[in-house]
């Protein structure tokens, strides 16, 4: 169903982004070791990411790294392996043609379709190895780190060395790794740091654009025509023009038009009741941080653009604060992909979320 809520992962519930996923396969056919997919939430990073390994031929492994950061508080080097074997768990095939492979790994123990990984010993890069092997009877295996940046929480595991080690010496790996927040993937990789490990190294960057909005509208017709609701023009256009080309609020509104049988109007406020409980889960730990963050996002979804004037409305609404520290916490709601830095000054990229900083 192209309006499902959750991420896509079989491409004909996947919409356009023909052009994004030729881009990866061939990326992946050429032997590319490292390719990223960027842009903010919602645009459908996840579901090219699922429909791009579905799609291709090689063995894939995926994980998940906000959620194992969010089960353990933390992305240590067991967690990440055992988030790796448990993506390779019930896959029979696959499982009996990795055994010999994977029981050569310290740390590791195959039983059935079972595998234990032991916090002792457990060799992340072994495990790496192994899979390198094994991309080279398959042609490749795919490793794909789903919100990377959340990598960064490894403590003494760097991830970025290993990634790099892989790189430079595990040419049957491939890894994809995909990132909302953009600046703080690109902090926590370093490709520009002469001291950091994957200095100068090649990646193939691709970025996912906002839909179009006569692409967002071929989408939502699309959708409603599938589930057999039929929708004037109007209402589509009008969708578009307070959703804008964000998939992931074009298909949840579209969703709960066709699943709840509600009217244009009670969709989209539905929508923002959606997206209002979206910020309370994805902004708590930050605005947990500094109240102030909540009103730098107000200031700019207000419509000041310019850093003296978003400042000085924080400064009115919250009291004096220094430069250095404003301009830390701007940089840290853009390097999340909150706000965006334009030609034109400071704005919040989302139409959603930024009616809802706006309250
Ligand atoms: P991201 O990983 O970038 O945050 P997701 O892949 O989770 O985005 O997509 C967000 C929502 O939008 C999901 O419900 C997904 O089903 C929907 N979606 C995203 N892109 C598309 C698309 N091209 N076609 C259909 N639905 C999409
Ligand atoms: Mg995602």
């Amino acid at each position: 169903m192209l309006f499902s809520p959750y991420p896509k992962t079989k491409r004909e519930e996947l919409f356009d982004r023909d052009e994004e996923l030729r881009e990866i396969k061939h990326a992946v056919e050429r032997g590319e070791r490292l390719i990223l997919l960027l842009g903010i939430r919602r645009l459908g990073k996840s579901s090219l990411l699922n429909v791009a390994l579905n799609e291709l031929p090689y063995p894939s492994v995926k994980v998940d790294v906000r959620k194992t950061y969010s089960e353990y508080s933390s992305v240590s080097r067991y967690a990440i392996g055992r988030a790796i074997v448990s993506s390779l768990e019930g896959r029979r095939r696959l499982l009996e043609e990795l055994k010999d492979f994977l029981s050569r790994i310290r740390g590791i123990a195959v039983s059935g379709l079972r595998i234990e990984v032991s916090p002792k010993g457990f060799s992340l890069t072994e495990l790496l190895e192994a899979l390198n092997e094994y991309g080279e009877r398959k042609g490749r295996v795919i490793i794909a780190f789903d919100e990377a940046q959340y990598l960064r929480f490894g403590g003494a595991t760097r991830y970025d060395g290993i990634i790099a080690y892989a790189v430079d010496n595990l040419e049957n790996l491939t890894f994809v790794l995909t990132g909302s927040e953009v600046g703080l993937l690109f902090d926590f990789l370093k490709f520009h740091d002469p001291e950091a490990p994957l200095f100068g190294r090649y990646h193939h960057d691709i970025e996912l654009k906002r839909f179009s909005p006569e692409l967002s509208e071929e989408f939502l017709r699309k959708g409603f025509e599938e589930a057999g609701v039929p929708v004037g023009d109007d209402e589509l256009r009008m969708a578009v023009g307070e959703l804008d080309g964000i998939p992931g609020w074009l298909a949840l509104y579209g969703y709960i038009r066709t699943t709840r049988n509600l009217g244009h109007d009670d969709a989209i406020a539905e929508v923002l009741k959606e997206a209002k409980a979206v910020v309370g889960r994805e902004l708590s730990r930050l605005f947990s941080y500094s109240p102030r963050y909540r009103v730098i996002l107000k200031a700019v979804a207000l419509g000041y653009s310019r850093w003296r004037d978003i400042k000085d409305y924080v400064t009115m609404k919250l009291g004096y604060i220094n430069d250095s520290n404003f301009s830390a916490l701007l940089e840290n709601l853009v390097k999340s992909g909150y706000v965006e830095k334009t030609g034109g000054g400071y704005r919040i990229p989302d139409p959603v979320l930024e009616r809802v900083f706006r309250e």
